[in-house]
């Protein structure tokens, strides 16, 4: 459905106030609420005020149903976004596998590269050995 960002802030003020602490405009960021710790959920969870069926960032109640799993009592908890704000969260879920074998090479394609270099010449080294070792065994032989 679409949007609606005073809900969403109302539903953040509903928690902040829970903790004991004054919600501000300025409050209204996007990275404590994304994971909350499984304490803080059963916190929320205890005084009824999770699990609400809107998005915790834009208000939009089409929710993208993902859990977030967490060390702790409770295994799973719900994330509170939508799919928009889903996918702008976690966009390594949505990308393709090209995409992520070009950024896992960006990330650690220096090192694979240093890695291969290194095997190779290892690999030269050894074949040098050993054409001496049976030069020198022709050699004396
Ligand atoms: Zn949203």
């Amino acid at each position: 459905m679409a949007k609606n960002i005073e809900r969403a802030k109302q539903f953040q003020r509903a928690l902040w106030n829970a903790a004991g602490k004054e919600w501000e405009e300025k409050d209204f960021v996007e990275s404590w609420i994304n994971k909350p710790t499984v304490t803080q959920w059963d916190e929320w969870y205890e005084k009824g005020l999770v699990p609400v069926a809107l998005c915790a960032l834009c208000g939009d109640d089409n929710l993208r149903g993902a859990y977030h799993k967490s060390s702790g009592l409770r295994s799973e908890v719900p994330i509170n976004l939508c799919k928009a704000c889903y996918k702008k969260h976690y966009p390594y879920l949505f990308k393709s596998p090209l995409d992520q074998i070009i950024g896992f090479l960006s990330d650690y394609g220096c090192l694979i590269l240093t890695l291969f270099i290194g095997f190779v010449l290892a690999l030269l080294i050894i074949c040098i050995i050993a054409a001496v070792f049976y030069l020198l065994k022709w050699i004396l032989a």
